[in-house]
């Protein structure tokens, strides 16, 4: 395995499947095969989940809500997906502990840095609920900050799209896809790989970034196999 120890970022959006809103069950049981051919490999996995099936801060300030209050509500939403994506994992067979960054003691383990790479050691799935904990920030943040603590090899950045692009293969036909490309190279060409806090803290700590294709059956393990599928940002 070319890697030992990832974190996955999956997006709240990835959970709707083909819904609007909400989680998909379907979605939820596929993933969840996925992360057990990884695990079955040896490989470490902790997960950062998102909240934007469920709620965005900035949404509820954009229809005049306070913007903190809104984000305390969009981090709960990283904490319901994060008991969802449990759940599937459990069912899969998996052993698995949530830990979230809000103290919800009855739901959730607190974020201890310690305990969650031990739980890894033990070969289980650590699910990161609630963001950085703090509002004005993003799950993507929260990825590259718990990557960087339980000291991940790489942040996997699962999304609809195989990889980074010179620009957005949805609108662009003739758009080409990078295989790897530097953290300079996509702030100098403007491209969007997270947002700008995230980027930053993962270029400034080393930490590489792979954005692929999560909804691709057998890509998870391809991967973490070492096979160039999708985008690599490093130096
Ligand atoms: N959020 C927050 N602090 C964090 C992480 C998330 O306040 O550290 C809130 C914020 O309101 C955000 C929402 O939780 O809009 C859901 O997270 P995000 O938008 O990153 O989810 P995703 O886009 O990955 O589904």
């Amino acid at each position: 395995m070319q890697y030992k120890r990832i974190l996955l970022k999956l997006s709240g959006e990835a959970l709707m499947g083909d819904r609007q809103y909400g989680i998909d069950p379907k979605r939820l049981a596929e993933y969840a095969e996925e992360i057990k051919e990884v695990v079955n490999k040896g490989v470490e996995i902790a997960i950062v989940i998102g909240g934007g099936n469920i709620f965005r801060g900035v949404a509820g300030a954009s229809n005049g809500m306070d913007r903190v209050q809104g984000d305390h509500m969009g981090m709960l939403a990283t904490v319901i997906n994060g008991l969802a994506l449990q759940s599937a994992l459990e069912e899969a067979g998996l052993q698995t502990r949530l830990q979230s960054a809000i103290k919800i003691n009855e739901v959730a383990e607190p974020f201890i840095r310690r305990r969650a790479m031990r739980h890894l050691e033990k070969g289980r799935v650590v699910i990161f609920g609630g963001g950085t904990g703090n509002p004005y920030f993003t799950t993507d943040s929260a990825a590259v900050l718990r990557a960087i603590e339980i000291e991940a090899d790489v942040i996997l950045k699962g999304t609809r799209v195989d990889g980074i692009y010179t620009a957005d293969p949805e609108k662009f036909k003739d758009a080409t896809k990078f295989d790897t490309i530097t953290f300079k190279d996509v702030l100098t060409k403007g491209l969007k790989v997270m947002d700008t806090t995230a980027f930053t803290l993962s270029q400034e700590n080393h930490l590489p970034i792979v954005v692929f294709d999560m909804n691709k059956k057998g890509n998870l393990l391809k991967l973490v196999s070492g096979e160039n599928i999708g985008t690599v940002v490093d130096h």
